[in-house]
């Protein structure tokens, strides 16, 4: 499926909240929060904040359809048809959601139709999932049958992040209510476009009222109301690792289970026996994919002695020919940055690298060309040594720091050397130094010899300050369903009979 954009469509003048099937459009007034195309700096729209009462009303609704709706009593082929029907609604409805998030986020065109995509094959994924979920038996106790079950567990709190809205959002919903779960949808008050359409769709597609219902506003209002409402059973979470922490707090104390996807400062590591041409086209997608703004981005580009003068010069050379600008257009690699704060706290970087005596080898500053926008120049730097900021923090953007190292097991000890562990990229065409990589490096992900590629069949997620729980088929099912057993006699069972004699 190819998404190009020939057209624009209309935007929503104030986007409010969408709950048990149709938007909220009582609330006179509240606290407005400005939608800002990162573009132009224009704002394009304004966003009614739901506040606890309406965050109560969304989790109500979501409540009532799980405890007395069709929804998780469903016939399972009912169910799949229904979200694969949301599949081919987002599928039909895809230039308009890549419209809306090109517009609201920044980024690049060619990135949203990806994502476009993987948000309609979520669901198709997840139903085809749910409808093999089965049980087990157990019959050696003699006389007895035991059944165990999985149920859905409940309503879920999802909440998402503004870097890539359509492809997390739809991930956290997807993997939710094919189980029978419904849920209560906060995304990102800096990017709530997409996100009122593609509910809408799921509604057009034929979900019944109070599946999903979807709250907008800032996370300190509308996210917490979200995570201490007495009503939800559990929440996924998509973003940073302070916000996970905070949130994972709230759940442990209501205790309620969270899946936490957080954040990550990932090694590429490029050993001498790569194809380094290669190596160089994913070490280039791997930061300034996605504007740079990704989990998963290979930030920490670690390549050895003896190959690394000449690579680095290669990467900053290509690095200054990125085409930068409007990403509507098919032709643009990196649009602008998400929002104005996130643009400053991006360049800060470039003094701390500086501070800590890194050297600035290309960028570091507003785009020259652009007069408007949100627009930062492809920045590389080459650190000290790892314990240099920039190799400890998640900067979130177009910025790649590269290291040296002279051997493997310096390369394992520095990819490692780290809070987190999302992903590692490794590049190598010696079968001992992969091996050696898959087994030693502490990340949920090692990607050999190819920038990202989503297996939705495997797990994903990350160690250590990276997340708690894993997206995918056994680790959805696992999170997202109770297990109950269920112990029947087979012939009558003695009993003692207590007050008889
Ligand atoms: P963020 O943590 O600031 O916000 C994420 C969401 O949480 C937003 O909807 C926000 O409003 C909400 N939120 C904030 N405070 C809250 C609170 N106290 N209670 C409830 N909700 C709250 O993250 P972000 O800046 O939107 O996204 C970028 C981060 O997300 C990066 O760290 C990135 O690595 C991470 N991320 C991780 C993955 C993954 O799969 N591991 C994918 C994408 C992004």
């Amino acid at each position: 499926m190819t998404v190009r954009i020939s057209r624009s469509f209309p935007i929503n003048e104030h986007v409010t909240s969408f709950i048990d099937g149709a938007p909220v459009t009582s609330k006179a007034k509240g606290h407005d929060i400005e939608v800002v195309n990162p573009t132009t700096e224009q704002v394009i729209s304004r966003l009614r904040e739901a506040d606890a009462a309406e965050v109560d009303a969304a989790v109500t609704a979501a409540r009532r359809a799980f405890d007395s709706g069709r929804w998780p009593r469903m016939d399972i082929t009912e169910r799949k048809d229904i979200l694969y029907s949301i599949r081919d609604h987002l599928r039909k409805n895809a230039e308009e959601l890549a419209y809306l998030e090109c517009l609201n986020t920044g980024l690049p065109l060619h990135s949203v139709a990806v994502h476009v995509q993987r948000m309609a094959r979520n669901f198709e994924f997840f139903a085809e999932v749910a409808s093999n979920v089965h049980g087990e038996t157990y019959t050696q106790t003699a006389g007895y049958l035991t059944y165990v079950t999985r149920e859905p567990k409940g309503v879920a709190g999802c909440i998402a992040p503004w870097n890539a809205p359509l492809a997390l959002a739809s991930m956290r919903v997807a993997t939710c209510i094919p189980w029978g779960n419904t849920c209560v949808l906060k995304p990102s008050e800096y990017t709530p476009l997409s996100m009122r359409r593609m509910v809408e769709i799921f509604h057009e597609a034929g979900l019944p009222p109070g599946v999903v219902n979807l709250v907008n506003g800032r996370g300190a209002v509308t996210g917490d109301a979200l995570v201490n409402h007495p009503g939800i059973d559990m929440v996924g979470f998509t973003g940073g690792t302070s916000t996970g922490r905070a949130i994972a707090a709230t759940a442990g104390r209501n205790l309620k289970p969270v899946a936490l996807e957080l954040g990550g400062k990932s090694a590429n590591i490029i050993f001498d026996t790569a194809d380094v041409e290669r190596a160089l086209d994913g070490a280039l997608a791997g930061i300034f994919g996605n504007n740079g703004q990704q989990c998963l981005a290979g930030s920490r580009i670690l390549v050895q002695r003896g190959i690394a003068d000449a690579l680095i010069e290669r990467f900053v050379a290509r690095a200054k020919k990125i085409r930068l600008g409007d990403p509507l257009l098919p032709t643009t690699e990196i649009g602008p940055l998400a929002f104005r704060q996130h643009m400053e706290r991006v360049l800060s970087f470039v003094d701390i690298a500086k501070a800590d005596g890194a050297t600035l080898l290309t960028g570091g500053k507003r785009s020259a060309v652009h007069d408007k926008g949100w627009f930062i120049e492809p920045t590389a730097v080459m650190a000290p040594t790892n314990d240099a900021r920039v190799c400890q923090e998640e900067i979130f953007g177009p910025f790649a720091t590269f290291l040296t190292f002279d051997t493997l097991d310096e390369a394992i000890r520095i990819a490692n050397d780290s809070k987190f562990g999302l992903v590692n990229y490794v590049w190598s065409e010696d079968l001992n130094t992969v091996m050696r990589c898959s087994r030693d490096i502490r990340a949920g992900t090692v990607w050999v010899n190819t920038p990202m590629m989503r297996e939705l069949r495997a797990p994903f997620g990350g160690y250590k300050e990276s997340g708690i729980g894993r997206d995918g088929p056994q680790a959805s099912l696992e999170f997202f369903t109770e297990l109950k057993a269920t112990i029947i006699p087979i012939d009558p069972v003695k009993m003692h009979r207590y007050g008889a004699s």
